[in-house]
This record gives structure tokens, C-alpha cells and sequence, in this order.
């Protein structure tokens, strides 16, 4: 087979790279922003590209091609200090998560933790989504609960995740009903902030709670910590 002959079939069957392929593009095109390389950054993107912008960015809105001529530019007037921390192949997306802030003149600061999913086709970025959590990150890219394990988790104690965390390393915690456990009448989720309350049926009802009932988890972010801080978790009314 020539070196070639993978142009053959240019025009008549489309191909998605997936895996390795995308990450790679994904890689150069991640350091191509951060070094607002205008010229690499349009040579990587699928003229179909469809590009999220998240929080800071001046998003959400979705991008054709030619309206992202100006986001280098913006990132720049926007002081884009984020950071790269993790870069994984999940179901055929390439997944960046990225930490720091943004902050836009006379605009809101955004800090915080950020996942970019990307998606190829034919070798170039066609596809862009902004997440703020794992849990969405996952459900958007249809991983079943089964398979999520280890995915995106908390891997460092200085993952920008962790910023209300006051969990000490090897707790116990008990899945609860905050009207059973809680000590006040609202607790946050210690990574995601999610409000449990009894006061409303829209707030969390349940969770993983210290057993003296003063820090709690979600389900969600249980898993995602739990390996990190060797946390026990125990059902309900177990010891
Ligand atoms: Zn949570």
C-alpha cells in the first residue's frame, strides 16, 4: 500500500480519528492557544468546527470558524491564567481539564476548574464543549456508571477541585438523609457546592457525611475523591 493511499479515499468516505489521533491534535492545539499562536490554532480546527465558549470566555455560546478568528484575542484581553492539569481519552472524546482564572475587564472573574472535551474529524478539531463538573463531563460522553471508576478523579491535593474540601484523609462516611444526619439546615457538597436541605424537595436529600454529620459529599463527588483521601464509605445504619 503506498504512504499515500490513505488520500485515495479523500471525498468519498469521511473517517473520525479517534483515540491517540485526536489527542495529539488536541495536545498541539491546547499549547497553540496558550501560546496564541493564531495561524496553528486555525491550521488544527475542522472548517465545521463548532466551539463552545464556557465561563470567562464570554460564553456560552457556540462558535462557527469564522467568528473564532477574535478568541485568541479575547483570551488575551480576558487574562486567561488557566493551567492544563489533565489531557485523557474518554469513548473517543479527548478530555482537558484545565485550572486557574479568567478575569474580563468589568466583567466577572471565573475561577475554577474547567473541562474542554474535544471531538476530531479527520484528523482536525470539529468539536469543542466547556463542563464545570465531572459528573457532567461523564453523562454528556454516555460513560455508564460502571465504567466511570477512576475516570477524571482528584489525583493531587492541589487540584483546584478541592477548594472547600475539609475532609480528613482515611474519614468514615455514612450514606445519610440529611434530615437524619444533617447538624444545621443546609450543608454544601465540600468539591461542588450542591446544597443538601430538607427544606426543599429541589436540594439534595441525601449523601456521604462525616459521622458527625458536619461535611458532606455527593454520590458524585464521593467517587471522584474517595480513592484520593482513602475514604471509607459505609450504607446507611452499617458500622
Ligand atoms: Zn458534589
Amino acid at each position: 500500500m503506498p504512504p499515500d493511499s490513505a488520500h485515495a479515499s479523500e471525498g468519498q468516505q469521511r473517517h473520525t480519528v479517534t483515540g491517540m489521533g485526536c489527542e495529539i491534535t488536541v495536545r498541539r492545539l491546547v499549547r497553540a492557544i496558550e501560546q496564541r499562536d493564531q495561524e496553528c490554532v486555525e491550521a488544527l480546527l475542522a472548517p465545521s468546527v463548532a466551539w463552545d465558549t464556557g465561563a470567562g470566555e464570554g460564553g456560552p455560546e457556540t462558535l462557527n470558524r469564522s467568528q473564532l478568528a477574535g478568541f485568541l484575542e479575547r483570551l488575551e484581553e480576558h487574562n486567561d491564567q488557566r493551567q492544563v492539569k489533565e489531557v485523557t481519552a474518554i469513548a473517543g472524546s479527548i478530555v482537558v481539564r484545565t485550572e486557574g482564572t479568567i478575569s474580563p475587564p468589568g466583567g466577572i472573574r471565573y475561577e475554577g476548574t474547567s473541562f474542554d472535551v474535544y471531538d476530531c474529524d479527520e484528523g482536525l478539531v470539529s468539536r469543542r464543549r466547556v463542563f464545570g463538573y465531572r459528573k457532567d463531563v461523564l453523562d454528556a460522553l454516555a460513560v455508564p456508571q460502571d465504567e466511570r471508576q477512576g475516570l477524571l478523579v482528584v489525583r493531587d491535593d492541589d487540584d483546584d477541585r478541592l477548594y472547600h474540601f475539609g475532609i480528613a484523609r482515611g474519614s468514615a462516611m455514612t450514606w445519610a438523609r440529611y434530615a437524619d444526619l444533617g447538624t444545621s439546615d443546609h450543608h454544601h457538597c465540600e468539591m461542588c457546592w450542591a446544597t443538601f436541605s430538607a427544606l426543599h424537595a429541589d436540594y439534595q436529600q441525601e449523601g456521604y457525611a462525616t459521622l458527625d454529620g458536619r461535611r458532606w459529599l455527593c454520590r458524585d463527588c464521593f467517587d471522584e475523591v474517595k480513592d484520593h483521601f482513602a475514604l471509607e464509605g459505609r450504607q446507611a445504619g452499617g458500622v
